[in-house]
């Protein structure tokens, strides 16, 4: 049967993929004897192949994405910092009270474990319970904090790496004493509509205006004691409730709030805490251009 052999080489590629595909469900070879001769048999298995090849190239043109990007994060790093002088001058109009930050933390504690769970491992924690509190919800404006549980997902610890949550940009405040008082945050300043990305991947535990200047925020939970607040921006991406990767776009940079030109201002926290941001995050890929002149706090606590 020469003929049959030659249609069986012709889609040989399409018949392997399909076995993968159809070994789960039922044995192969009793799929073919039964259902080979028909068209929608035929059109499956030219579907998955087809599939594939489609999976193949998403990869391959999200390589290709993911280094233009980089590429013009380079370009806009380079500009900014030939505007150095001019950049560092954009930061908090004035210090931020820490209160109404602390109120949404409070509010929005991930749910206990149900029973005996403290130190155990994400994912076993199968807390599924009260889901949402209703309230009235979304409105995303100047709206007070609702009441929003944590999503279910939130793990006990996150144990993955951090990554900046800007990638262009200039360090025009440090973490610690400023004005007299603290500083908690760093402040990285950059044109309008630079992207702001999530340092890891969390659960966004506010996103609005409502904040006493801090202009428009978002507020990420990590994990049970890690959040991180990302302040005065033009352009809010994620909403309360929202759950986010690491990396996600989740606002454009700008100057909402108390702030002397556009840049973000982010914390870091553990628990009630603010941390050093430049302790935590790992180092910058521009971080010459973004850090020419480097704290010499950090390089001791790396050197302990
Ligand atoms: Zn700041």
């Amino acid at each position: 049967m020469p003929l049959h052999r030659n249609t069986t080489q012709k889609t040989g590629r399409s018949l392997a993929i399909a076995v993968v595909v159809c070994a789960g469900v039922f044995g192969c070879a009793t799929v073919d004897q039964k259902f080979g001769n028909d068209a929608w048999y035929q059109k499956t298995r030219e579907g998955t192949a087809k599939a594939a090849d489609v999976s193949t190239k998403a990869v391959v043109q999200a390589a290709d994405a993911s280094r233009t990007m980089a590429a013009e994060a380079y370009q806009r790093m380079q500009k900014y910092a030939a505007e150095r002088d001019l950049l560092k001058t954009f930061t908090d109009a004035s210090e931020h009270s820490e209160s109404v930050v602390l109120e949404v933390l409070h509010r929005q504690q991930p749910a206990k474990p149900a029973v005996g769970g403290a130190g155990t491992r994400a994912g076993k924690g199968g807390k599924t319970g009260t889901g949402r509190a209703s309230g009235p919800g979304g409105a995303a404006g100047t709206a007070p904090p609702t009441s929003v549980a944590a999503a279910p997902t939130t793990p006990d610890q996150y144990t993955g790496s951090l990554r900046w949550p800007v990638d262009a940009c200039i360090i025009s405040s440090r973490f610690g004493a400023r004005w007299g008082k603290m500083h908690k945050g760093l402040d990285l300043a950059a044109e309008t509509g630079e992207p702001v990305y999530a340092i890891a991947a969390g659960t966004v535990i506010y996103a609005g205006n409502g904040l006493r200047g801090y202009g428009n925020v978002v507020i990420l939970r990590h994990d049970r004691n890690l959040t991180s607040l990302y302040a005065h921006n033009s352009e809010l991406k994620v909403k309360q409730g929202d759950t986010v990767v690491q990396g996600q776009l989740i606002s454009l940079l700008g100057s909402t709030g108390h702030s002397t030109g556009p840049h973000v201002h982010f914390e870091i926290r553990e628990g009630d805490v603010a941390v050093d941001p430049m302790l935590r995050l790992p180092k910058s890929k521009f971080a010459d251009l973004i850090d020419p002149e480097p704290d010499t706090r950090v390089a001791s606590a790396i050197a302990r």
